[in-house]
């Protein structure tokens, strides 16, 4: 097909501008010439291919109207199913997805495609509210989703306001006790980088981080205790801070650190949790470092450097979910812009703080990975609670 461009008129622009003002990408103006590709419908055009990834070229073609085409779609406004051999895609498969990897449901990555994994999540997630487990997401399964969707949503400015309420009432993390490690100290600095007079250090903000998040927790009723002080006379081994951990009986290990590489391009936020090539994972830990990671990345657009498994010492000898956040490269100027502001570093804190929250409501937790607590769920669904 020929691409639609600039100057092109027909009902086809017209739809063009319909998904387009739909995206808040245009404004709905009334006017004679909806149906005419003018300056405002490329501008915008352009603004959504950016926005893809597609080539921006300010056209319309196959590609871009296969994406306008899939973007038309509201969650809700379809029934969503495991179509085979051609399977549904759209924004709304998108915003199922994103949902459900909030609420800790496995659907690999939000890839906006209705696949297999995303059906056998729904499937879960409907046996768990109590409806029939069809893995299609129809009015029923939105309501679901509707009435529990805010009360468990993440990475989102309205789970904060809620976290604070949760915390306030917090019966589920009160009296738990968080071991927080702030990487390095001592003799060894970690990452070194020198501006201008000064002298970034990875102990020293990771020191810092490590107070800020203690505050947090603390105020929400959870024991805290570092594992080093902000100026130690030597560097704790990492299988001391493990045993210390162990021997303090944490719920949950954190250890904080800053990467660093000798290209400055290198940069993101990175969570490991114990686990081996061959599969063997710490389910508990593999979820907090999906939880640490997913909030971090939402709240401060660090670069996804994913989770990953590791044998260290450190997440291999402790015995309770523990990881370990790698929280940007100090060697790249990007990140290191924003790690040398406070506020970026109670961001940082902010995230860290949902996550534990998130280990500890609603999921249990001692459940395996992306399992919701049953009872939790279904009351909220019974008792019809719209929180909105
Ligand atoms: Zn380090």
């Amino acid at each position: 097909m020929r691409p639609i461009r600039p100057g092109d008129r027909g009902p086809a622009v017209t739809e063009i501008r319909t998904i387009l003002t739909g995206l808040d990408l245009l404004a709905s103006t009334a006017g004679p010439h909806l149906d005419e590709f003018d300056l405002d419908t490329e501008r915008a055009v352009r603004a959504f291919q950016q926005s893809r990834g597609l080539s921006v070229d300010g056209r319309v073609g196959k590609e871009t109207w296969g994406a306008l085409d899939a973007a038309r779609w509201r969650l809700g406004a379809r029934t969503l199913y495991h179509a085979v051999p051609e399977p549904l895609t759209g924004e709304d498969v998108r915003s199922l997805q994103e949902r459900l990897l909030e609420m800790g449901y496995d659907v690999g990555r939000a890839d906006a495609i209705y696949g297999i994994r995303t059906s056998r999540a729904v499937a879960q997630f409907q046996r768990e509210v109590g409806l029939t487990p069809d893995g299609a997401c129809g009015p029923h399964t939105m309501n679901a989703l509707r009435r529990i969707g805010r009360k468990v949503v993440g990475g989102r400015p309205q789970w904060l306001r809620e976290s604070d309420a949760i915390r306030q009432s917090g019966p589920a993390l009160v009296g738990k006790t968080v071991v927080i490690d702030p990487g390095h100290g001592g003799t060894d600095p970690g990452v070194v980088v020198p501006d201008g007079s000064l002298r970034w250090t990875e102990a020293d903000l990771m020191h810092d981080l490590a107070s800020r998040l203690e505050g947090r927790l603390a105020a929400s009723g959870v024991r805290v205790q570092l594992t080093r002080g902000p100026a130690p006379d030597s560097c704790l081994p990492d299988t001391d801070r493990a045993l210390l951990a162990n021997s303090l009986g944490a719920d949950v290990f954190i250890s904080l650190h800053l990467d660093g590489h000798a290209n400055p391009d290198a940069e993101g936020v990175a969570t490991y949790h114990y686990g081996t090539n061959n599969g063997v994972t710490s389910a508990t830990g593999e979820r907090l470092a999906g939880l640490v990671q997913r909030e971090i990345v939402a709240r401060t657009g660090l670069r996804d450097c994913r989770t990953h498994a590791k044998a260290w010492d450190l997440l291999r000898l402790t015995r309770m979910p523990a990881v370990r956040v790698e929280v940007g490269y100090l060697t790249s100027p990007t990140d290191r812009a924003q790690l040398v502001d406070p506020r970026f570093r109670d961001r940082v804190v902010e995230a860290i703080v949902a996550a534990v929250q998130r280990m500890y409501f609603p999921i249990e937790r001692d459940v395996p990975t992306g399992s919701i607590d049953v009872s939790e769920l279904r009351a909220v669904v019974t008792a019809g609670t719209v929180i909105d």
